[in-house]
């Protein structure tokens, strides 16, 4: 017996089924035709809602009344990459401690801090950066490993949501001067500060996970890139130059080094793989703050200040793109985007400059701390 519509008093043979019920795996919802599936809307639609009450993000992304791409009219897109809905605001119980800014996106202290480039000697201020970066470490693994075709980068902060809970960690990103999520996604042609959103990832794209962590009052940060599924040899290419970029800095940090050195030993490593660097975003120093002095410029010949001591905290994250080294901003005021619409990768680690050297905070443990791209091709 074929099934009857179910709209009251119809009784007709059902012709289809509500695509939005479809999508998101609702038994049932037989209609007869369109204008009945109308006239009955109005009720029905709360199936939809009740599925959007228990599972956040699903009936929203589903519902055909309300597109998952987001439209811009008069806007100039790069490359092909759109923006998408974003879920709600994700919450975080009470017990979690929360830096300045959690309630209204400003961070104050960061404002008062001046450019006082801080020397950390304290060994419990030591440690507690040492605990933060690791747990930072193992929230980006977890979303890490949630990267494959189909799998939305709403669905990878959520991920990085819960393991910062988990963790009794704040993820530092979300409300930072408003930014709505606790984690950013950068895909493609995306430079960095992407907003996680319901736009599946696609097979051969590549995705930059950006976590910041705040624990006992301290920030660890980091990110790496990976592929999606079967990527070209650009992309390869490009993610391998930008890891090697950061380890080739990485490799020059001890005491006695100045800042603006970081810079040319990036672009010298990106320009000989055919590579460019982005200007406008910078490493930065990291610890009771989450950005403050130094500035660390990943291109050559920069002017910033500072020579590097033992105590010192601050990230290298070197963004390298395939085509020029221009960004613009998308109308969200957050995603950075190159002007050409080629791709770009980035890798991040929060270092501690000591007497010998440097201890990268943020190492990887696993996989004898290769990056998470190495064991995909
Ligand atoms: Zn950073
Ligand atoms: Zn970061």
């Amino acid at each position: 017996m074929s099934p009857t519509c179910e709209t009251p008093n119809c009784g007709k043979e059902a012709k289809f089924r509500c695509p939005t019920c479809v999508k998101l795996g609702i038994d049932g919802s037989y209609f007869c035709a369109q204008d009945c599936f109308k006239s009955y809307w109005k009720d029905h639609k709360k199936v939809h809602a009740l599925v959007e009450k228990l599972h956040p993000g699903s009936a929203l992304a589903a519902d055909k009344q309300q597109p998952l791409e987001l439209s811009w009219p008069g806007y100039h897109f790069t490359g092909s990459l759109r923006p998408h809905r974003q879920t709600p605001r994700r919450t975080l119980p009470d017990s979690i401690v929360r830096p300045d800014y959690s309630n209204d996106g400003t961070p104050y202290s960061e404002r008062q801090s001046k450019s006082v480039l801080r020397v950390i000697d304290d060994d419990a201020e030591l440690e507690d950066m040492r605990v933060v970066c690791r747990l930072a470490r193992e929230v980006l693994e977890e979303g890490m490993r949630a990267v494959a075709p189909g799998v939305t980068t709403d669905e990878i902060d959520r991920i990085v949501h819960e393991a910062c809970i988990e963790r009794d960690c704040y993820p530092s990103p979300l409300n930072y001067y408003g930014f709505p999520k606790s984690c950013c996604t950068s895909v493609n042609e995306v430079i960095c500060h992407g907003i996680p959103d319901l736009r599946p990832l696609v097979e051969g794209d590549i995705v930059n996970i950006d976590v910041t962590c705040y624990h006992r009052e301290h920030h660890g940060d980091l990110n790496e890139t990976v592929f999606v599924g079967k990527v070209d040899e650009d992309s390869k290419r490009l993610v391998q130059a930008a890891y090697d970029c950061l380890q080739k800095s990485i490799e020059a940090v001890r005491p006695g080094v100045k800042f603006r050195d970081m810079g040319d030993i990036i672009q010298r490593h990106a320009h000989s793989a055919g590579l460019s660097v982005v200007r406008t975003y910078c490493g930065h120093g990291i610890h009771r703050l989450f950005h403050c002095a130094p500035n660390v410029p990943h291109y050559a010949k920069n002017k910033a200040v500072g020579v590097m001591k033992p105590g010192h905290v601050f990230t290298i994250e070197p963004m390298i793109n395939l085509g020029v080294w221009r960004d613009q901003l998308w109308q969200d005021d957050w995603t950075s985007v190159t002007v050409d619409g080629k791709r770009s990768a980035q890798f991040e680690e929060t270092l501690l400059v000591t007497e010998t050297g440097c201890d990268v905070l943020t190492r990887r443990l696993a996989d004898n701390g290769r990056p998470f791209f190495m064991s995909q091709v």
